[in-house]
């Protein structure tokens, strides 16, 4: 049987058509440009290899995006998104595209990571000092227990659709404090303080580690909105926070964005948003 023939002239793959696919992604009108200086047409070298005229930076198509960030294969990638907009698991994961449970894991991480890198407060979460910089440099999960210094999370719904943002301004202290003063009702699950409404937010939520002082907070009575059954992004989120294996307060916030992306998304068709956050650059923060 003929294969069809790929852009470069060569016999088409299936690993070949996924890297069309994820090039396509990368470079969307197909002019390529330098990933560290910005300048345009860089000149192609042996190997597939590219250099920058400017400042003679030597790279490849992937260079400084989040696909790169591991060794998987463009085909590999794209079934591991794929098994992602299905659910599965990090254990069926790495069954179903044939890598072992720490490469999974791993690059499940770095799917998460593009995800969060698309919002909003990306710079506050990732950045020089922020709660997940120790993943962006070097994805370790590790570091001393911040107790009431932990970072807030607001969960707003507009229309349907539901954004969940770090609260800078806020910490675990500050949630204690309104519980202790200002009667704000707190409800628990493991790990995981979520609260009554808050300002414009159905809720703050937090995920504490071993130095929180649970003891500390205050029962009052009555349930919170939330869990009233008026929030269904929570309603969606709270049996699915309870099947992530090792939700530690710095990968919380992860899940909680891979979860309003999933809500926001529930009608549609979730790999290409996903192929489009891996394919997009690793921002660059000034330290
Ligand atoms: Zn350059």
């Amino acid at each position: 049987m003929l294969q069809p023939m790929d852009k470069a002239g060569g016999t088409s793959t299936p690993e070949s058509q996924a890297r069309e696919t994820l090039l396509a992604l990368c470079w969307p009108d197909g002019r390529k440009s330098c990933p560290r200086c910005g300048a345009p047409a860089p000149y192609q070298l042996a190997g597939g290899r590219l250099r920058c005229g400017g400042c003679r930076y030597t790279f490849h198509d992937f260079t400084g995006r989040w696909l790169n960030e591991t060794g998987l294969s463009p085909l590999k990638w794209i079934a591991l998104a794929h098994a992602f907009a299905r659910e599965r698991n990090t254990r069926e994961t790495a069954a179903e595209i044939g890598i072992s449970y720490n490469t999974a894991f791993k690059a499940l991480t770095v799917l998460r990571l593009a995800i969060l890198a698309q919002g909003a407060d990306a710079t506050q979460l990732l950045g020089p000092g922020a709660p997940l910089a120790s993943f962006m440099e070097g994805g370790r999960d590790n570091g001393p227990a911040l107790g009431s210094g932990l970072p807030v999370y607001g969960i707003l719904t507009r229309a349907q659709h539901v954004f969940v943002d770090l609260l800078p301004e806020l910490t675990a202290e500050s949630v204690l404090h309104f519980n202790h003063n200002f009667h704000l009702r707190v409800a628990r699950h493991g790990g995981i303080l979520v609260t009554d409404r808050y300002k414009t937010y159905d809720a703050l939520v937090l995920c504490g580690d071993e130095a929180l002082p649970y003891h500390y907070l205050l029962r009052h009575p009555g349930g919170i909105f939330v869990e009233s059954g008026a929030c269904p992004f929570w309603d969606f989120a709270r049996p699915r926070l309870k099947q992530f294996k090792g939700l530690s307060w710095r990968r919380f916030p992860l899940y909680m964005k891979e979860l309003a992306l999933r809500f926001n998304q529930r009608d549609e068709d979730l790999l290409p948003h996903l192929l489009t956050a891996l394919c997009a650059p690793v921002p660059k923060f000034a330290s």
